[in-house]
């Protein structure tokens, strides 16, 4: 297990070693926008990267995009978002804190229960699942806060505003003589840059179903309760894939994309017991979702979801229809069949992924009395993959060191260092996660035959001394080969 109990060692190594910073810190920040720095940039580009990789490259029927993040404002009408992508909030007039009503009510329930209330928490959440059908949704939500004299979770006072809908999409002006009408909204989601190419994609990439769409991209999203780091972003990143299934076979392709996600996880290195499958309940269903599914992580936060699996039916294509008036069905030509495709989408977080690889890397290890920090992440993922250290600064030592680094530079994600003790610099990479350091002493020059050097391993300090030109071997096999503790 990772020794984590808060994001806050996660946090201050994120700074302190240039993976993520908050934005614009030099005006104070700004919240839930965030930043990343020199080693997290490469991080995030090699978990990018390894979604592509298998989401699009070991299938024969999956096929990349890049859609644009403005998109015509009638794809949010048609897709739910302008009428539906609201969350019920209240503010409290004391604290000014803005709360999720139907959350400040649930946890008001689970209070109950603590105190063995049951009968009295039972009338509430009768009364919460039917909210929207006496009166209108924020009204019902209200009464029950009335009703029951529901207090704000911080400063205990009851004085609240109304509940009001509180729309979670950007709204921003299109062109230079830009009216109220004009607005068009930064996307919340990837997924409907790849409903309207459907036919772009199906008219020239000469697949059939069943067959996927694969983009990632940023996404945005005014988040209300927005303070847990890269966890939840105002601006963030997703990497979707939409599958166009044949109606009748969805269960099996949600079922089966659901399995090889979590597989995925765990490919990349997550340990097993930190990763679970959460189906969400019939009840709380999305309104264009047949099942929905959560892979979560056990985040130093708890258990969250790190990415969904949802059978989205036909219901995007078919609105996309109706909304754009175009033709959005598929012909089967085999079976001499016409039927609109239902899609199983995976949708994944890539700073919510970046952050799961971080927390499930991070270590604090006491080695000869002294404390190390180290992020035992895979080599395949890390910033650095090799450090090149020459022992002193001395020409012999610096001139084979830089070769060397020449040499793997091409395959490899290499450093040079050749400031401080080799103690401090085997530090440094332990916190950057660099897997294979690699350190030039005159023992390995100066003796007979081929040079030498000695490659330490990351995770258990081991280390070895190896002919320069079986370097890259070495570290081939040691990628390879690794697997998490
Ligand atoms: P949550 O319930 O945690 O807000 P969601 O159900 O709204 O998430 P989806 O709409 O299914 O999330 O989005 C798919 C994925 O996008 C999520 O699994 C998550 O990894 C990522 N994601 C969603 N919202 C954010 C956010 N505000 N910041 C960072 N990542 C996000």
């Amino acid at each position: 297990m990772s020794n984590l109990d808060s994001l806050d060692k996660i946090v201050s190594l994120a700074k302190a070693r240039g993976f993520i910073f908050q934005s614009s810190e030099i005006y104070g920040g700004l919240s839930a926008v965030y930043d990343y720095g020199p080693l997290g940039v490469e991080l995030k580009r090699n978990i990018r990267d390894a979604w592509w990789k298998e989401m699009t490259r070991r299938h024969d029927n999956i096929v990349g995009i890049d859609a644009a993040i403005f998109m015509h404002p009638k794809v949010w009408e048609a897709s739910g978002h302008i009428g539906g992508f609201n969350d019920p909030m209240i503010d409290d007039k004391q604290s000014k804190k803005r709360y999720r009503a139907d959350m400040i009510i649930e946890q008001y329930i689970e209070k109950l229960r603590k105190d063995d209330k049951h009968e009295e928490a039972n009338a509430i959440q009768e009364k919460l699942d039917s909210c929207g059908s006496r009166k209108s949704l924020t009204e019902d939500l209200y009464e029950i806060i009335m009703e029951n004299e529901i207090r704000a979770p911080e400063s205990g006072a009851f004085d609240w505003t109304e509940v009001r809908q509180f729309n979670l999409m950007f709204k921003t002006q299109f062109g230079s003589t830009s009216t109220e009408e004009d607005g068009v909204y930064l996307r919340p989601e990837t997924a409907q840059g790849i409903f309207v190419n459907y036919k772009n994609v199906l008219d020239t990439a000469r697949v059939q179903v069943p067959f996927g769409i694969a983009q990632t991209g940023k996404a945005f999203r005014n988040e209300v309760v927005a303070r847990q780091f890269v966890f939840r972003m105002r601006e963030f990143e997703q990497m979707e894939m939409q599958y166009f299934v044949k109606p009748g076979t969805d269960e099996a392709e949600y079922d089966k994309w659901l399995e090889k996600r979590l597989e995925w996880h765990k490919m990349i290195g997550i340990r097993e017991e930190n990763l679970r499958t959460a189906p969400h309940p019939e009840d709380k269903l999305a309104h264009y979702a047949r099942a929905a599914a959560d892979i979560q992580y056990k985040y130093p936060i708890g258990w969250q979801e790190v990415e969904g699996i949802h059978n989205r039916t036909d219901f995007d294509l078919t609105q996309h229809a109706e909304f754009s008036g175009k033709k959005l069905d598929y012909f089967d030509q085999k079976n001499q069949e016409r039927f609109v495709p239902y899609v199983i989408e995976t949708s994944v977080g890539l700073d919510r992924l970046t952050l799961m690889v971080l927390c499930d890397a991070y270590r604090e290890e006491e080695v000869d009395g002294d404390k190390r920090t180290v992020l035992k992440m895979n080599p395949k993922l890390a910033p650095t993959q090799v450090g090149i250290f020459p022992l002193i600064k001395k020409d012999k030592l610096q001139d084979l060191a830089h070769k060397i680094e020449e040499d793997l530079r091409e395959e490899f994600s290499v450093l040079y260092d050749e400031s401080g003790s080799i103690g401090k610099r085997y530090r440094r990479q332990d916190e950057a996660g660099t897997p294979f350091c690699i350190t030039v002493d005159f023992d390995g020059v100066e003796s007979e035959g081929e040079d030498t050097v000695t490659i330490r391993y990351r995770d258990d300090m081991s280390q070895d001394r190896v002919p320069v030109s079986k370097l890259a071997e070495v570290i081939r096999n040691g990628m390879k080969g690794w697997k998490p503790e």
